[in-house]
């Protein structure tokens, strides 16, 4: 059977680094098990979702080097799961309930003042066919709630149930069916929660492995029961820790905290996030990885621990810069070019100035300094722009070699007798103007002979 995974946002908002962790566990588990990947969108909830953020999501995932075999939207089969729906109740494990919001939770409270779990007690069971005649014509509409298989004969008396599953990277999981509520898979109105469709469609799909964030862990138990409901064999499951930041906070895709959008506008590398994404809070070191195939090597879910997976944002910044300090020309030529870097010295220039930057874009600064000149005509004591004057006369004539550099310090040196900073600082504001920056031995020959006179002060 091929391994088929999916990732299945709700497009109600951009996905940010937390999500692109579970988009890429399952990238990394389909790369590793040469399996397919199914991009399915929630979007049953019609008054948050929306296309143009399904439009983004897909954006950002291909940014990341993602490349879904298919993409589905929920809102468009809905016929699948009206047709489960008729299943369930032709079992008789979906019923009707009548509550409102306001009476469920005076029942919560009155369950919790008696000690008991604060569950939905299946009143709805109880309701004779009078008390559901007069709720229809008091005009109430019912929603629909799934039977747990948690009793034997009455479902009144439930009785502890476990359903167990053997997590991709928990290990052995439990939960226990008798604590939880009957799950409403049918809002008043005829819309879906996200139970139903999601199982209904990881069916229909032949979905092997569902990967998702541990915030899932008990609507595993529930969705194992709705497998065995519609008579289908569970998928495996593996549920990984979520990204906090340093404090512990959570992220979310309604405050755009740490959006793959926002990072990209930072300037940081997809695979900068690709690498944090998947390797903080398991047991690899978080080190940035060339490319996706590199990382699904480095990818175990087995390895992912079970608490938080706490990071600092700081540390993609760190992550960004080891990337562009060893980025090949080859890989930054084009996006080179549309920021108008390109031609003979494009490549020199990169390998040059790349040790320096914090974000490739940051290279035209450089571009421009070595083009036009410094941006601001450097601060120089009256002694450094005689010395200047002085080192500048002493420029070898061209042909340079690879030791020009060398070779013209080497004579100011002997000329006036000053080394170290006092002879290295003024030269480096007068050419650049900038107190630091890419090594001047490698921006030398970017200038050229004449290049650097127009910088004689
Ligand atoms: N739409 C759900 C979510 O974003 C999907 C969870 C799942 O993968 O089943 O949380």
């Amino acid at each position: 059977m091929t391994v088929t995974v999916r990732f299945a946002p709700s497009p109600t908002g951009r996905i940010h680094i937390g999500n692109a962790r579970t988009a890429l566990f399952n990238w990394l588990f389909a790369l590793n098990n040469k399996g397919r990947f199914i991009q399915r969108f929630d979007d049953t909830d019609i008054s948050r979702s929306t296309q143009e953020f399904a439009d983004s999501i897909l954006y950002d995932l291909h940014w990341l080097g993602i490349f879904p075999d298919v993409t589905e939207y929920q809102s468009r089969r809905v016929e699948i799961y009206d047709a489960a729906v008729e299943r369930l109740k032709a079992a008789r494990v979906l019923y009707a309930c009548y509550e409102t919001p306001e009476e469920l939770d005076l029942r919560r409270k009155v369950r919790r003042t008696r000690g008991l779990p604060p569950v939905y007690g299946r009143e709805a069971l109880t309701l004779t066919p009078e008390q559901v005649a007069e709720y229809q014509s008091d005009g109430r509409k019912p929603h629909w709630r799934f039977l747990l298989p948690n009793f034997t004969s009455d479902p009144l008396q439930p009785e502890r149930t476990e359903i167990h599953w053997n997590d991709l990277v928990r290990g052995e999981e439990t939960v226990d069916l008798a604590s939880l509520s009957d799950p409403v898979l049918l809002r008043e109105d005829g819309t879906y929660l996200y139970t139903l469709p999601s199982v209904v469609d990881d069916i229909e799909m032949g979905v092997t492995h569902v990967i998702r964030g541990d915030d899932h862990v008990t609507n595993t138990g529930v969705q194992i029961a709705l497998f065995q409901a519609l008579e289908a064999v569970p998928p495996v499951f593996g549920h990984h820790n979520l990204l906090t930041t340093a404090s512990g906070e959570g992220l979310s895709k309604r405050t755009g905290a740490l959006s793959i959008e926002s990072l990209r506008e930072d300037g940081i590398e997809p695979m900068a996030v690709a690498s944090l994404a998947v390797l903080v809070g398991t047991s690899e070191n978080v080190a940035t990885m060339p490319d996706l195939a590199e990382l699904a090597g480095h990818f175990d879910p087995a390895a992912t621990s079970k608490s938080a997976a706490k990071f600092d944002p700081d540390e993609l910044f760190v992550l960004n810069r080891a990337l562009i300090h060893h980025m090949p020309f080859s890989e930054a030529r084009d996006r080179l070019i549309v920021l108008g870097v390109s031609g003979d010295k494009a490549e020199p220039f990169w390998l040059a100035v790349r040790g320096n930057l914090d974000r490739l874009a940051d290279a035209v600064q450089w571009w421009r300094i070595l083009g036009d000149g410094p941006q601001e005509p450097p601060e120089l004591s009256g002694e450094d722009r005689d010395f200047l004057r002085e080192a500048f006369d002493l420029l070898p004539e061209e042909p340079w070699n690879g030791t020009v550099w060398k070779d013209w310090t080497g004579k100011i040196r002997e000329a006036t007798g000053r080394k170290g900073k006092a002879l290295f600082m003024p030269l480096r504001l007068a050419l650049t103007g900038q107190p630091s920056g890419p090594e001047l031995a490698d921006l030398l020959p970017l200038l050229g002979r004449e290049g650097t006179l127009a910088r004689r002060p």
